[in-house]
């Protein structure tokens, strides 16, 4: 990295909380914006996760998400609203993301994660996020992040409760499928 990215004064100004914080500042606000995320899922994960991220000045975040927009979906998945039923969630997503922060670059993959292209939709990213809602697709995203040496940070709720983890195998610690090395059978356990 031979400069470190300017911030205009619109960015200067939108990120005066950040700027002001200490041990935060400009440095950190500057590795921001040069850092990337995919986020696998724009759903009850993916959207708080997301909106958070461009909000806070992530320069570039993927989505991978194959889906439509849903009536069900809205009670929980604050990237849609009522106008966007039955459109591409990536598309809706896109237009939230860039409504909260224009700055941030949105790339959007229309597709399910899987093992035929999880590698190649990753390997530009500096993390993942798992908001994924099954097992298949949790263990790949682990896979994924170990074999790229990236952090993958795991969420997942059922009912009134939750779990979150930050993974980071490159650093040595343990990954998900050291911590659950056997996928529960289908049907065993709800997604
Ligand atoms: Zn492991």
């Amino acid at each position: 990295m031979t400069n470190q990215p300017e911030l205009t004064q619109e960015e200067l100004e939108r990120y005066a909380r950040h700027l002001a914080l200490p041990s935060f500042g400009l440095k950190a606000q500057h590795r921001l914006k040069r850092s990337s995320v995919l986020c696998i899922g724009a759903g009850g994960l993916g959207s708080p996760t997301t909106m958070y991220l461009a909000a806070a000045g992530v320069g570039r975040i993927g989505i991978v998400d194959p889906d439509t927009v849903d009536a069900s979906n809205i009670q929980r998945q604050l990237l849609h609203g009522t106008s966007d039923i039955s459109r591409k969630k990536t598309q809706s997503a896109k237009d939230t993301l860039n409504a909260i922060n224009p700055n941030v670059q949105i790339e959007l993959h229309e597709e399910r994660f899987d093992p035929g292209n999880a590698i190649a939709l990753s390997r530009s990213y500096d993390l993942l996020v798992d908001g994924s809602d099954n097992f298949p697709t949790r263990y790949l995203s682990n896979d994924v992040a170990v074999l790229l040496g990236i952090p993958n940070v795991h969420g997942s709720i059922f009912r009134f409760e939750g779990q979150v983890s930050v993974f980071a195998p490159h650093l040595g610690a343990p990954c998900y499928r050291c911590l659950f090395p056997d996928a529960p059978n289908q049907g065993a356990v709800p997604d």
